[in-house]
């Protein structure tokens, strides 16, 4: 068995035990394999190995990666983007994890229609609070959630957060609860266009809290993949 495989198997049962703890099915949460650290080599091997969500975070590094690779898996932009950058991923990417602004939002709904596609977008959300983090606050999210319902183009399938980088992982526990509490705000208000919004939230150091929070996505890294 291959050091990735090792992982990959050690990672779904961490996963399964904080579905268990907290009632969960673990089959609501995929992992998306963040291939920022490694060559496209290496992220073949762990399409070969089962998982096909993978995550990048730099456009000039995403895209020659999904050149080669584009057709055997699903692919997350997970990084800033930059409005200029749109046209590079959309199209490519099935799912774009840092709308946070309406710039963004207008430059997204522009490409998708001249291409003809919906492009899947989780709005990323500044719930710590840091300057450091891009992303909108908390308060800002319902309304912005309503603007991008009503875009042709746009579809909102989530919210998306990054916690603070804390010694013990439990300190991020109220950043992801926040997430999901505001979740549960936007299904109630209904927003026509707007169904199930799914979590993208939990890294390498915190995915377990995460998901005991109700992450659907989480995105791995280090964890995942030697990159020393
Ligand atoms: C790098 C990165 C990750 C994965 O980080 P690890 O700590 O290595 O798991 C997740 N999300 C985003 C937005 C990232 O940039």
């Amino acid at each position: 068995m291959s050091d990735i495989e090792r992982r990959i198997n050690e990672v779904k049962q961490r996963i399964a035990m904080a579905c268990a703890r907290s009632g969960r099915d673990a089959s609501e949460v995929e992992i998306i394999a963040v291939t920022k650290y490694v060559t496209s080599e290496i992220t073949g091997e762990i399409l070969d190995l089962g998982i096909h969500h993978i995550g990048e975070n730099r456009v000039q590094d995403a895209v020659p990666k999904w050149e080669k690779l584009g057709n055997r898996g699903t692919w997350h932009f997970i990084g800033h983007l930059q409005s200029n950058k749109v046209k590079d991923i959309i199209g490519k990417f099935a799912y774009i994890h840092s709308l946070d602004r309406i710039s963004l939002l207008k430059e997204i709904e522009k490409k998708s229609r001249q291409l003809g596609i919906t492009a899947s977008c989780f709005v990323q959300v500044n719930i710590s609070g840091e300057k450091s983090k891009f992303g909108l606050a908390p308060q800002q999210v319902l309304d912005f959630v309503t603007e991008a319902a009503g875009m042709e183009h746009v579809r909102i399938c989530g919210l998306m957060t990054m916690a603070p980088q804390v010694e013990d992982p439990e300190e991020t526990r109220p950043v992801f609860r926040e997430l999901r509490l505001l979740r549960d705000k936007i299904a109630k208000a209904r927003i026509p266009g707007v169904d199930f919004l799914h979590l993208s939230m939990g890294m390498s150091r915190d995915f377990e809290v995460a998901v005991e929070e109700g992450a659907t996505f989480v995105r791995l890294g280090s964890v995942l993949v030697n990159h020393e």
